[in-house]
């Protein structure tokens, strides 16, 4: 089934953990460009060495690198024109919304829901001090409750788990104010489309939320 979804929301939002159980379920693409950053850095090359600066630091990527990224994967990936995806944090500029817009023309493919994850800074800060991540794969999993079966090891593929070196309280607080200042004005420019989930409910209950909402588009 063939969807095009983006999904909004501050970093410890959920969107990551949403897309990936969505994906699972239904086959639709999780297009992370967190996930495509990081194998970039991790093939140590120069733009991997360039683009590590900012991602480290909590930093957004400049629009015209992250737009690329994006474009080749869209080119690339075969599951995608067949299955759809959905962006997971990305545009996270009104630059990059622009940039998509015409990403997407040219592809020949249209927003069917754009999807909010409304939450509040504490929750967050909370959330990602728990995070553990998949440096391989980018499954996530959390210190409180979904730990992997093995320690420190990913069940999917093997991977090293551990807590990204941008999942700090500082890191958090800084990757947040840049989302207040750069991001949430997206709100604005997505609102006809818009759908607003509350991210702060248990895991479960938000994927329920989520089908609610994905399958009405999916039907209709
Ligand atoms: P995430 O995995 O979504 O939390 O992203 C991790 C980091 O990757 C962000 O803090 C940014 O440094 C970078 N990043 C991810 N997506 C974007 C984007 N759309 N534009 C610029 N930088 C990005």
């Amino acid at each position: 089934m063939k969807k095009f979804l983006l999904f909004l929301g501050a970093p410890g939002s959920g969107k990551g953990t949403q897309a990936q159980k969505l994906q699972n379920k239904y086959g639709i693409c999780q297009i992370s460009t967190g996930d495509l950053l990081r194998e970039v850095i991790a093939r140590k090359t120069d733009l991997g060495k360039k683009v590590a600066n900012y991602v480290h630091n909590g930093e957004l990527v400049p629009d015209e690198v992250i737009v690329e990224i994006v474009k080749d994967k869209l080119a690339q990936d075969k599951d995608i024109k067949e299955n759809g995806f959905i962006l997971d944090g990305f545009p996270r500029t009104v630059r990059q919304a622009d940039l998509l817009r015409k990403v997407l023309q040219d592809n020949n493919m249209q927003l069917e829901a754009v999807v909010f994850f409304e939450i509040d800074l504490e929750t967050i800060v909370k959330r990602i001090l728990g995070r553990l991540t998949c440096a391989k794969c980018g499954k996530i999993y959390n210190s409180y409750n979904n730990l992997p079966a093995q320690e420190g090891q990913c069940d999917v593929c093997g991977g090293k788990v551990a807590r990204r070196v941008d999942d700090t309280e500082e890191k958090i607080r800084k990757r947040f104010s840049i989302y207040k200042e750069q991001t949430e004005p997206l709100l604005g420019y997505y609102e006809d489309s818009l759908i607003k989930i509350a991210g702060d409910k248990d895991l479960n209950a938000i994927f329920e939320d989520l089908e609610e909402i994905v399958s009405a588009k999916i039907n209709a």
